[in-house]
């Protein structure tokens, strides 16, 4: 299942892709419970959802209860502008150099453990916002990154039983401002700054349940910037898979619903300008589309 947070004016309420078309699911759950449970509190956006147990399970009752009463052309929805999946999560964790060619290229090896790091969440947007390039920077660079949302609290998780919290994945452009990463390299000093510029986080369209992603570490992972592909790898090549990755963070920090991990990016890492155009694209998830101007 595909879902996304979305806007029609003041409105806001999550959508979910269904035979091709976007339905409001909040309507949706609104007239199922109406009908089934009353007690439940009506999700206006996807972190609302993640109050729910088994939520796929769920989703797939309130499709048949729509299919049942042929209530999809009554909850289609047409003009809407897409929100980020996850608004506000309390962090987003960052994995660095977890592709070996991307590794070599910045002049490192394979790192023996995960190299994680942190994004202010306040630099998230979505779909089709603006990536605002602020004048003074010499260089800034996308990537293309699978991002992991998790589910449900998470601490000191075993691999094998990893998966358990992940919620679902989506695409995560971990724009970087890279000649400021590197001579924070230099002086030994954080990474944070050159990665948490307002509009930095580009996230979505969609979170897709990952009931609906057979092999996360399976999928085609491609950048563009104005219609020539710059990045292009398989998440196979991941260096961490995702199991290691949750077990690994979660021996230092709890992760919480909602949290992102953004799985790290593959080589071809190269500048942007005002003007460009990029698409991050995940097999699977889609493409999520962000348009560069001068701040
Ligand atoms: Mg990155």
């Amino acid at each position: 299942m595909k879902l996304l947070n979305c806007q029609n004016n003041s409105e806001r309420f999550i959508g979910i892709l269904f035979e091709n078309k976007t339905l409001n699911l909040t309507k949706g759950i609104q007239l199922f419970s109406s009908l089934y449970e009353s007690k439940i509190r009506i999700p206006i956006l996807i972190e609302d959802l993640l109050e729910i147990e088994n939520l796929s399970l769920y989703l797939e009752k309130v499709l048949v209860f729509i299919k049942h009463h042929n209530l999809t052309n009554t909850l289609v929805v047409d003009t809407y502008k897409i929100l980020p999946p996850i608004i506000r999560p309390s962090k987003i964790i960052a994995l660095g150099r977890n592709y070996l060619e991307h590794a070599k290229e910045t002049g490192y090896n394979a790192p023996r453990e995960p190299i994680f790091f942190s994004k202010a969440v306040s630099s998230i947007i979505g779909h089709e916002d603006k990536i605002v390039y602020p004048t003074w920077l010499t260089r800034v660079d996308p990537e293309v990154e699978l991002g992991v949302i998790i589910g449900k609290e998470a601490k000191n998780i075993p691999e094998e039983n990893a998966i358990d919290y992940v919620l679902g994945y989506t695409i995560v452009n971990d724009v970087t401002a890279r000649d400021m990463q590197t001579e924070d390299l230099r002086i030994a000093n954080p990474w944070f700054r050159s990665k948490s510029f307002d509009t930095f986080c580009p996230i979505g369209p969609y979170l897709v349940l990952k009931e609906q992603i057979l092999n996360p570490h399976n999928l085609n992972i491609e950048l563009r910037v104005n219609g020539n592909i710059r990045q292009k790898d398989n998440t196979k090549n991941l260096i961490f898979k995702i199991p290691y990755i949750i077990s690994f963070i979660t021996r230092h920090i709890t992760l919480e619903p909602g949290d992102i991990i953004a799985t790290g990016t593959p080589s071809g890492i190269a500048p942007i300008k005002p003007g460009d155009v990029i698409e991050a694209e995940i097999e699977g998830i889609g493409i999520l589309k962000n348009i560069v101007i001068e701040g």
